[in-house]
């Protein structure tokens, strides 16, 4: 219960999924969060944060947008006292087009929520943590960010800039008490994937999602959370630059086939 006791820690994309039970999660343990996202399902992560004896606000904010993401980094700063986590976790699908449908548009916007919205995060709360002495940085890239098939071509590039991000930034931050890794996590029940799961209702099959791992099943927004806020508490003080895939063991394995013998 008190894993982030007294730590500021602003979550992006905690309007729903990962980001909401990352949120709710950090809280319980004893952290005041800055809660962005552009829609306004926030206020409800908010509310449900505040009902259960927490401490929260919610900033609506696109994080694509360099003025927004000073603008709730400064006020974190000036309601709380400092920022000591960030979790930079909003992203966006980038859809189903194949390679040859997507547009330089279609490139620009996932680019620009998934890789460009954790990088301007990440500069905004650099100068207050290395003023503090230290901090702790998540983002939110993805399995698709480590291997093909789990995203459209620009999603998987949007997930491998994230990891290349968290790493050269740990480096680039050297000596500085802040760490910065990244949680990859692979198929999770949340708001980006409902049509998947919708589908898998509709056909009755959903008892076949997430048969590709060893786990034999999909994961909840609550299990990624549980390594967020880990990665965001004192006690990963060692860890450091990672990429850790939380997905049910997929990304451990070559290409394989369940077995039918
Ligand atoms: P979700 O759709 O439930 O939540 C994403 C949230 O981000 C939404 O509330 C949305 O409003 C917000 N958001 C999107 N664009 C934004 C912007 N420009 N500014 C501010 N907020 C914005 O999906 P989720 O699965 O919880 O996604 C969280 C992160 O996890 C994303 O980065 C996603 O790419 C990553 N991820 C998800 C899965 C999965 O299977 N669900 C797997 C790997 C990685």
């Amino acid at each position: 219960m008190n894993l982030l006791q007294n730590k500021r820690i602003i979550i992006t994309g905690a309007g729903s999924g990962i980001g909401r039970a990352s949120a709710l999660l950090a809280a319980e343990e004893g952290a005041a969060i800055v809660a962005v996202d552009q829609s306004d399902s926030v206020l409800e992560t908010v509310q449900t944060i505040e009902q259960s004896g927490g401490r929260a606000m919610a900033v609506q904010a696109d994080v694509s947008d360099e003025e927004a993401v000073a603008a709730f980094v400064a006020r974190c700063v000036s309601e709380y006292g400092g920022v000591d986590g960030l979790y930079a976790n909003a992203g966006v699908s980038g859809g189903r087009k194949t390679l040859t449908e997507l547009t330089v548009a279609d490139w620009q916007r996932t680019l620009a929520v998934n890789t460009i919205g954790v990088f301007l995060a990440i500069k905004a709360v650099v100068p207050e943590m290395t003023k503090q002495g230290g901090g702790a940085i998540v983002c939110t890239a993805s399995v698709a960010g480590l291997r093909a098939n789990a995203g459209g071509v620009d999603y998987s590039a949007s997930k491998a800039g994230v990891i290349s991000i968290a790493q050269t930034s740990a480096y680039q931050l050297y000596g500085t008490g802040i760490r910065v890794n990244a949680v990859c996590p692979g198929l999770i029940e949340t708001g980006m994937t409902k049509p998947t799961f919708d589908l898998a209702d509709e056909r009755g099959r959903r008892d076949r999602i997430g048969q590709i791992n060893p786990t034999a099943r999909a994961g909840q927004p609550q299990e990624i959370a549980e390594m967020a806020c880990f990665l965001l508490s004192d006690r990963a003080s060692y860890v450091n630059g990672q990429a850790i895939p939380v997905d049910g063991g997929l990304s451990a394995s070559h290409p394989w086939v369940f077995p039918r013998i």
